[in-house]
């Protein structure tokens, strides 16, 4: 186990289907070919356990961050690296969560909105045009753009490893990654 590791919440946000679960288990992936110590928390997979109830009102959906954020600070604490994937629309608790958590990378995965319902990669944006699920983010709940996100992949114009490529330079470049994965990073 490498003792130096300092945690770190790698946040990404995006609208649905813009590439944060892709991008995060990616770089999950390379990361464990390495001695770092890395978990992975899923949005739509934390809805089913930690947040199991939660819907997805304002009030439900802070609620649902905070306790995410509230997980992802804990191991951050215990040196792990963590990736977390889920949109956090607003602003304002992106940056709560930044003040936190202290070791806070955010990207921005950024698809127009036109691309991730084309990719409509869980079919949910049909279900929002025949009217089945409402307060969607991106079509009628907000999305706030990140104004200084650490990174921003664009998925639209990147392959998935140029994008997961750009997280782990950033992981090296602010040291919380050994050099082994600064190869890696050249390497694509
Ligand atoms: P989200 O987690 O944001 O809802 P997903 O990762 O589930 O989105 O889906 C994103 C889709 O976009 C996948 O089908 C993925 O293969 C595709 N994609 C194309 N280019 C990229 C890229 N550069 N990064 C991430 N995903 C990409």
């Amino acid at each position: 186990m490498n003792r130096q590791q300092r945690g770190v919440t790698v946040w990404f946000t995006g609208l649905s289907g813009a590439g944060k679960t892709t991008i995060a288990r990616a770089v999950m992936k390379e990361l464990q070919t390495t001695d770092a110590k890395v978990e992975i928390l899923d949005g739509d997979e934390i809805r089913q356990n930690l947040c199991k109830g939660l819907g997805f009102s304002t009030v439900d959906r802070q609620e649902n961050i905070r306790r995410i954020g509230f997980v992802a600070n804990l191991l951050t604490r215990n040196g792990v690296i963590v990736l977390v994937s889920a949109i956090a629309p607003h602003l304002e608790i992106r940056q709560e969560l930044r003040q936190n958590i202290g070791d806070f990378i955010e990207v921005y995965v950024n698809a127009p909105l036109a691309i991730c319902e084309h990719r409509d990669v869980k079919g949910l944006y049909k279900k929002v045009r025949s009217g089945l699920i409402e307060n969607f983010t991106g079509i009628d709940s907000g999305y706030d753009v990140p104004l200084q996100p650490e990174v921003e992949c664009q998925t639209d114009r990147e392959t998935v490893a140029q994008s997961t490529n750009k997280v782990l330079q950033k992981l090296a470049d602010l040291g919380h990654v050994r050099s082994v994965v600064k190869q890696l990073c050249q390497v694509g």
